[in-house]
């Protein structure tokens, strides 16, 4: 029973800098943290998106 409490108490940390995460940047510690994971997110998708193989598209 304890150990639900400890789990809702538990703050995740920066996912980028493991530092402690801010509420107002939640769940990043910081808005340098967010722009950095936007930034790999954005990049990360365009990868996906790029039409270079338009050419496998099938239909
Ligand atoms: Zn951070």
């Amino acid at each position: 029973m304890d150990r639900k409490i400890s789990i809702l108490r538990t703050k995740k940390p920066c996912p980028i800098c493991k530092k402690q995460s801010q509420q107002k940047y939640h769940p990043f510690c910081s808005k340098r943290c967010a722009n950095i994971d936007l930034n790999r997110w954005l990049s990360g998708a365009y990868i996906i998106r790029a039409p270079e193989n338009e050419e496998e598209k099938e239909g």
